[in-house]
Parts: structure tokens; C-alpha cells; sequence
């Protein structure tokens, strides 16, 4: 279904949970997330039926989020049965891998097809320093689970932060080379009112400026940037959110783990669907793709995201 400007709706993005194993800094308050009743989050047959009603507007690619997905109790069962809803071609899932390894498989043959794992340094210390309490080991464990696997994308996200790990963008590139996968670097949002300073807002272009030696692709990296280093059979992708704005090409809902359709992540604008019948989650939908902002308001320094919720509770 087209949105009031063209924009041709096609993913959608779940945010199976709020809760996170992690506390990555940019993401979640140290304290986690108050654990809401049961009964405000959308149940597992509440997610397909969202889902389905979504694959009836002409969504395609979904893509399982949170929080952290693997901390969902049964969430293999509901990536089978996202996986057979029928319109839907791909399901996706976002994880920071720690709890990958004893599930990877089982993920796979339930149908996700592609995985993005969040990555964000190489070095022990930082990596604990960032997630507030993650072990890097865990992750890359995760990471080699994935490749292991077989799926047939495996990504790693790394959130650029200045002074954190701006200086490991060639070491994060390298991971193209050494294990063949997409490594893509993201521009901080503005999501935690204060926690960062101008400084760590890293445009894009700091990485074309640490690995000048990047080729650009000429394929269609959806709303990332890429670049190839030589020899490396994974792509560098650069996701530009805050400096490069890629809301004229945004295809994209999202469900928040407390039934919320988002139009557009950094708009307040919400439309829910607890309770509903599958008919009735189809009408929100619908209203929500033609209450689709054309843009978002501005990102860079100073501002803050108007999405009025953290990151956990929306799904990246
Ligand atoms: N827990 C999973 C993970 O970390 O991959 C999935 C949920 S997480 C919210 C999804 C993505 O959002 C991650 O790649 C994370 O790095 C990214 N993210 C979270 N907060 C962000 C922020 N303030 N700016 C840019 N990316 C952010
Ligand atoms: Fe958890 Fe992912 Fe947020 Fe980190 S980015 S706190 S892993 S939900």
C-alpha cells in the first residue's frame, strides 16, 4: 500500500520485546525497563495477526526486533509462524548475538532468512563499557554461530560513537574480510536526552575518510550507502539517519512490543493494537501508513528524537 506521498509500504519492523539481556548506552537507561503486566503487550497470536494484517497491505519483509528478540520466550515458534504468513518473502531478525549460538539453527530452519547482529567494537573492555555489562566473547560467539548457520545474510550494526570507537572502523571493516560478512556503520540518534555530547555524533563520512581505500557499489543497499574493500567478500554500508536523511525512500512500519504502530520512528504518532480482531489491526494499519510523516524533524546536535519512547521499546 502507498502512503499519502507514493512511499510504497513493504516493511515492517517487530519489536518482539522490551526487554534486553544489554544496556547499551545509547539504547536503554542503566536500570532496564520497568517489566510491564503481561497483559499490555501483544501476545504471540496478536504479533501474526499483526502481521498477517500487514502481509494484506502489501508488506513483504518483516524483520524481528526489540529489546533483545532472544530473551522472548518462544520466539523460534513465532518466527515460524511469521515465516508462513502468506505475502511475507523474508523474515529478518536484529540480535546482539549474545544469546545466538544454542538457537541459530533452529532460527534458520524456522524460516529467518537473514540475521544483522549488533557489533559496535572488538575490544573486551569497551564492548562491557558500552552494553554496560555484555561479554565481546559472547557476541562474536553469536557472530560465528550465524556464519556457521548458513543463513543467507549475516550483517553486523556498528553504532559509531566519537571517542568510543571511532577509531576501530578499520578494524570492524576488516570483519568483511576475515569472515565475509556486511559490516555497516551507524550514525548515533539522538535517543537518550544528554547521555552523549556533541563530539559523538560521527558523521558517515568519517569512515570514507579512515578507509580511503573503500570502492563504491553500485547495487542497491536499501537505506545504507556501500563500499567494498578489496578482497573482502562482505560490503562496509554507511546508514546515514542524522546526516543523510533517508525519509523520501522509507518504506517502513513499526510495532512496538506494547502494540503501537509507529509510522515513523522518531514522530511521537502511535496508533494501537491490543485487543484487536486481525480486520480491525488491517483498519489501524492503514490509518497509520496514511498518518506517515513525509520527514522526521531534525537529528543533529542539540536536538533530541521526537520518537518519545527509548530505542528497547521501538526496535532500531
Ligand atoms: N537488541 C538487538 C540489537 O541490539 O541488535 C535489537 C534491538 S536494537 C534497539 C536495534 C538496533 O538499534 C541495534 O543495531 C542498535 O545498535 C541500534 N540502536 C539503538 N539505539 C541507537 C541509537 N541511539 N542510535 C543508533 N542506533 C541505535
Ligand atoms: Fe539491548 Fe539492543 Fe538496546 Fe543494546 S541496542 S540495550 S542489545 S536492545
Amino acid at each position: 500500500m502507498k502512503d499519502s506521498i507514493g512511499r510504497e509500504i513493504t516493511y515492517l519492523r517487530l519489536s518482539v520485546t522490551d526487554l534486553c539481556n544489554l544496556r547499551c548506552r545509547y539504547c536503554m537507561p542503566e536500570a532496564g525497563v520497568q517489566k510491564r503486566p503481561h497483559g499490555e503487550m501483544l501476545t504471540q497470536d496478536e504479533m501474526v495477526a499483526a502481521v498477517r494484517a500487514a502481509a494484506r497491505l502489501g508488506v513483504r519483509k518483516l524483520r524481528l526486533t526489540g529489546g533483545e528478540p532472544l530473551v522472548k520466550p518462544g520466539i523460534v515458534d513465532l518466527c515460524r509462524r511469521c515465516a508462513a504468513v502468506e505475502g511475507i518473502e523474508e523474515v529478518c531478525l536484529t540480535t546482539n548475538g549474545t544469546l545466538l549460538p544454542p538457537l541459530a539453527e533452529a532460527l534458520r530452519e524456522a524460516g529467518v532468512s537473514r540475521v544483522n547482529i549488533s557489533l559496535d567494537t572488538l575490544q573486551p573492555q569497551r564492548y562491557r563499557a558500552i552494553t554496560r555489562r555484555g561479554e565481546l566473547r559472547e557476541a562474536l560467539a553469536g557472530v560465528e554461530s550465524a556464519v556457521r548457520a548458513g543463513f543467507r545474510q549475516v550483517k553486523i550494526n556498528a553504532v559509531l560513537m566519537g571517542g568510543v570507537n571511532d577509531d576501530e572502523i578499520p578494524d570492524l571493516a576488516e570483519l568483511t574480510r576475515t569472515l565475509g560478512v556486511d559490516v555497516r556503520f551507524i550514525e548515533l540518534m539522538p535517543m537518550v536526552d544528554g547521555a552523549f555530547g556533541p563530539a559523538s555524533f560521527v558523521p558517515g563520512t568519517a569512515v570514507l575518510r579512515a578507509l580511503p581505500d573503500l570502492q563504491e557499489e553500485t547495487a542497491d543497499g536499501g537505506v545504507a550507502r556501500l563500499y567494498r574493500l578489496s578482497g573482502a567478500a562482505g560490503r562496509v554500508g554507511l546508514i546515514s539517519p542524522v546526516h543523510d536523511s533517508f525519509c523520501h525512500r522509507c518504506n517502513r512500519l513499526r510495532i512496538t512490543a506494547d502494540g503501537m504502530v509507529k509510522p515513523c520512528l522518531h514522530s511521537a504518532g502511535e496508533f494501537p493494537l491490543k485487543g484487536l480482531t486481525e480486520a480491525e489491526m488491517a483498519q489501524q494499519l492503514r490509518r497509520a501508513i496514511d498518518a506517515k510523516p513525509v520527514a522526521h524533524g531534525d537529528l543533529t546536535c542539540g536536538c533530541i528524537s521526537g520518537a518519545g519512547r527509548a530505542m528497547n521499546e521501538i526496535g532500531g
